[in-house]
């Protein structure tokens, strides 16, 4: 058997804490850890609202009480954030995980119905959300079956809803012996076997599902990472959006481990991020390729100053090795890192250790985490040694539990020896750096965030002009991939601009817009095996070369 082992030493692994219990009362916890003076915490670039971990526990402790106490919270309900990034948005996650609800996050972009696909997939029983949002998930909380009193602002104020600040006080009413007390596993269970997270993603096929994430998933991840992290890195920009698990692990979780200064952005901009990059003399930049693009290509760039950056890391999605050698031009005093994992292990199966911070492993994914293993399958099945190209197989304490309601896809994905089917393709070198070829499963990588092809094509089949869809991965310049529509019209309706140009405006109206479809291609048929699935590959295949291999 070929699996290829970390070269890293193991982790040692809590496995009786709860996420809250281990950051927050352990001796794991920074507040245990250094004086209230030293302690970093979450801060609002733009307003400079800032809570340190100490103000963290004190208030998702009044919100936790106030959400059982007053509002009903029940141990394994689900609490979702539907929320641009805020410091009030960690804040709310730990109170949920605190009483032991699961957290959810959403795209502060979705649009009514996704948020109410995710809402009922994830079996919401709160929703945390901002004024911006509030149109959109007050309909959608009620498409939902959610009743208003369990809707909560994370900021802001509004005329009949309750805000966190509201929490707070009505937690801090209680008094301190009044606080409802942190949970704890039930008798038996270890924290591998407790979900604290539901996070969206498609995994190798279908429409999104439900990623059940364990307390320990999280734990082992930010463990696994600490340990490739150098002790400099004491502030960490937060400018990808918390509800993706980079966010989840990298943004909330790792700084806390780390007591590294998070430094949000609430909205992107590339002007936005470049000042704060400068008011804040950050050294290391968390980034996703399509921001990396920018940096290189964007003229708004060279107006700041960023000598004082010595680092980029990378991760979310492919990197090219034109834009790599780009960045090393234009940055000549960076070193590089890149992490290559994916929903349903919490973040990173690999990762750049110190020794290979430069642009030399730039085009690898970086080398095997602590206590992972790595499998990789031949097309012929048969299990591939260094440098032999096929599907990547993980398995490690970051591997997470499932899919929530639905066995099916759980077992297709997760194997009976516990190793996640990652649907990418790539090899390990001779110095266990792993690269990522190709990807064998149906996704889109839209500037970092996962499109599932079923969702689209499920929605183009309800468009009376279309016959059959295939949706597939195009590469662009800017969002490193967009959507393609292949369409089969239904018969008697003519293939010209503008049919193509309302399928696509009707995706606009529908989807939020980083589901949008960049081109519209008429074919007389969709390939398909003699079962009926959509023969991928022949598109794909197609799409390189401009004909079909059929
Ligand atoms: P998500 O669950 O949204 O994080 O998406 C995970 C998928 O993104 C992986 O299965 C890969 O297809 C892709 N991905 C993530 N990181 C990398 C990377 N460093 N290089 C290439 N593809 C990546």
């Amino acid at each position: 058997m070929v699996i290829f082992k970390s070269k890293q030493p193991p982790i040692d692994l809590p496995t009786e804490l709860t996420d809250w219990d281990w950051l927050f009362d352990s001796s794991y916890s920074p507040i245990n850890k250094h004086p209230p003076n030293e302690l970093a915490g979450f801060q609002n670039a733009i307003t400079k609202e800032r809570v340190n971990w100490a103000d963290v526990k004190k208030y998702s402790t009044y919100i936790s009480t106030a959400l059982v106490k007053k509002y009903g919270l029940k141990e394994g309900e689900t609490v979702a954030l539907f929320s641009q990034n805020t410091v009030w948005y960690p804040v709310a996650m730990f109170a949920g995980l605190r009483v032991g609800a699961k957290i959810s996050g959403a795209s502060p972009a979705y649009n009514v119905e996704e948020i109410t696909f995710a809402l009922k997939t994830a079996d919401a029983k709160f929703l945390m959300t901002t004024p911006s949002s509030m149109e959109i998930a007050a309909v959608s909380a009620k498409a939902a079956g959610l009743p208003q009193s369990k809707v909560f602002l994370l900021e802001g104020e509004l005329p009949g809803y309750t805000s966190v600040q509201d929490l707070i006080r009505i937690g801090e009413s209680y008094g301190e012996s009044g606080q409802v007390s942190a949970f704890k596993l039930p008798p038996g269970k270890k924290n591998k076997e407790v979900c604290g997270f539901l996070s969206f993603s498609s995994g190798t096929t279908g429409l999104p599902k439900a990623v059940m994430i364990s307390h320990q998933n999280v734990i082992a991840q930010c463990l696994q990472i600490q340990q490739i992290t150098p002790e400099t890195q004491t502030k960490i920009m937060a400018v990808l959006p918390l509800f993706h698990i980079t966010g989840l692990v990298h943004q909330m979780h790792l700084p806390v481990l780390l007591n590294a200064e998070v430094v949000m952005l609430p909205h992107f901009t590339m002007e936005k991020m470049l000042d704060i990059i400068c008011e804040y003399k950050l050294s290391e930049l968390l980034l996703v390729p399509p921001i990396l693009i920018r940096l290189v290509r964007d003229p708004i760039v060279d107006k700041y100053d960023l000598s004082h950056v010595t680092r980029f890391s990378s991760g979310a999605a492919p990197l090219s090795e034109e834009i790599i050698q780009q960045l090393q031009k234009k940055f000549p005093n960076t070193g590089f890192k890149q992490g290559y994992g994916m929903t349903e292990s919490c973040s990173c199966i690999t990762a750049h250790p110190p020794s290979n911070f430069s642009y030399k492993y730039a085009h690898s994914g970086g080398a095997i985490v602590a206590s992972t293993e790595v499998k990789i399958i031949k097309d012929d099945g048969t299990e591939a040694n260094v440098g032999e190209d096929g599907e990547v197989l993980a398995r490690g304490p970051q591997v997470v539990i499932g899919y929530l309601n639905n066995e099916k896809a759980t077992r297709e994905t997760f194997d009976a020896d516990g190793f996640l089917h990652t649907g990418d393709r790539g090899a390990i070198d001779e110095e266990g750096m792993i690269h990522i070829s190709d990807r064998i499963k149906e996704l889109i990588k839209v500037k970092g965030i996962g499109v599932a092809p079923a969702e689209l094509e499920d929605l183009l089949l309800g468009h009376p002009k279309v016959e059959d869809v295939a949706v597939m991965s195009v590469k662009d310049d800017y969002s490193g991939e967009l959507p393609k529509a292949y369409v089969v019209l239904k018969p008697g309706t003519e293939e010209n601009t503008a049919v193509g140009k309302e399928l696509i405006a009707y995706v606009k109206e529908k989807k939020v817009r980083y589901k949008w479809v960049k081109e519209v291609e008429f074919i007389n048929e969709i390939p398909k095996s003699p079962s009926g699935k959509i023969l991928r590959r022949v598109l794909r295949d197609k799409e390189k070369t401009g004909k079909f291999g059929l």
